[in-house]
């Protein structure tokens, strides 16, 4: 069975056309950046390698840009769209009836589109992504796998908000999870080197949007998103925690509108917002130069990633070992050794010359006499999800 994954971000987009249950990959690649004129295509199967910069400016076009190179006639996999059996599409939120994966219908995008305020960065790409790929493979089965999905373990104490009941029980307000299939993956990773199923773990899914999860006995117990995948970390455009007062204050006292305020906090904040840039390789490279405000951004980043590490030991009572992945906990050493530094209270001891190391496969980077392992686990969202497409269809 051809299976093709179709992963949106907030500006990316990451594919992968798989033939399960062998899991062997045919092609794959990303368009990042989407949205700027200078937009990066990767395309990879096992006898071509491009990579070039294009102007993409919505998702819609990285996916048409995407379906040109599947059916390209000298490095194409396919000779039609009709090769492609199913398509699994990631969604960020699947609210309270969407926990399971599930074959699309009507009412599924219906769904999926009411979810858009509470995710607008994600779930309106998500469904552009949907209505393009039953457009263009109209006869592959579309299912979707929800990223909140992993987090319905959260103990209710850790999903509800202290605010009238009746906000919980009538109207769905709680905390909900995202990145739930890379916590899933990596964790899932992480147990199968440890040997042990029965750990307790802290998840760090740093890429566009992060966040951090403690995992118990392979169980979501407690994430930093919330209600909508914008609270906890700071993120590339996005602020993380910030006490609510603030936006009565913007609206009240600085005249912003609601709707000002939301896109400000969605798209304007984070790394962004405190630099210029919402790259983190450019702030890298600007900290390097000597820019203070890139200086000061980064450790901001790393100070709050270390207090829900103190937060989540305490939950859980205990520690086994910290994950780093996505774009930047899987790249940046930097961002690792800023996070794991001074944290000798809590037995966490960072080896640098092995966090500098760079490579593709799971590797540990913490001291040996280090209690707790450090571990950079490359994230496979696709992956992860083809085998539920693969499960459900089957
Ligand atoms: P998404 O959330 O869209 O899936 P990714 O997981 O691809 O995002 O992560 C994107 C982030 O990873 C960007 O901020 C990018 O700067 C960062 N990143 C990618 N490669 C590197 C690198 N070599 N060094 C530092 N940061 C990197």
């Amino acid at each position: 069975m051809n299976v093709l994954i179709i992963n949106s971000g907030s500006s990316s987009i990451k594919y992968q056309l798989l033939e399960m249950p062998s899991a062997k990959i045919i092609c794959l690649g990303t368009i990042e950046r989407i949205g700027s004129t200078q937009a990066i295509s990767t395309y990879k199967t096992d006898t071509h390698k491009v990579e070039k910069t294009y102007e993409i400016a919505t998702h819609k076009s990285g996916l048409e840009r995407i379906t040109s190179l599947l059916l390209d006639t000298e490095m194409g996999v396919i000779d039609s769209t009709e090769e492609i059996d199913a398509i699994g599409h990631r969604v960020v939120h699947g609210g309270k009836d969407y926990v399971d994966t599930t074959l699309i219908n009507e009412e599924v995008k219906q769904k999926i589109k009411s979810l858009s305020p509470l995710a607008p960065l994600h779930n309106p790409a998500n469904l552009e992504g949907i209505l393009m790929a039953e457009e263009i493979f109209e006869s592959a089965k579309q299912i979707v796998v929800f990223d909140t999905a992993f987090h319905g373990t959260l103990p209710i104490k850790a999903k509800k908000y202290a605010v009238p009941n009746i906000l919980f029980e009538e109207k769905r307000v709680q905390a909900y999870g995202f990145h739930g299939t890379s916590h899933k993956y990596v964790s899932e990773k992480a147990n199968e080197y440890l040997g042990n199923k029965n750990t307790k773990l802290i998840s760090i899914h740093l890429g566009n949007g992060c966040s951090i999860t403690a995992i118990k006995d392979g169980k979501s117990i407690d994430h930093s998103m919330g209600f909508a995948p914008s609270n906890g970390l700071i993120m590339g455009t996005r602020s993380g925690e910030i006490d609510h007062s603030i936006i009565f204050y913007m609206v009240n006292t600085l005249g912003y509108s609601l709707d000002e305020v939301n896109e400000l906090l969605n798209k304007k904040s984070g790394m962004l917002g405190l630099t210029g840039y919402n790259d983190l390789r450019d702030i890298e490279v600007e900290a390097s130069k000597g820019n203070t405000d890139c200086i000061l951004a980064l450790e901001m980043n790393a100070y709050r990633i270390k207090k829900y590490i103190g937060a989540y030991t305490a939950t859980m009572n205990g520690l086994d070992a910290i994950i780093f992945t996505a774009g930047i906990g899987e790249n940046s050493s930097l961002i690792r050794q800023l996070v794991c530094k001074d944290m000798e209270y809590f037995n966490i001891h960072l080896d640098d010359a092995k966090n500098d190391l760079r490579a593709s496969s799971l590797r540990e980077i913490n001291k040996k006499d280090s209690e707790i392992k450090i571990l950079v686990i490359p994230t496979n969202e696709e992956l992860e999800i083809a085998k539920q497409v693969y499960t459900l269809l089957t």
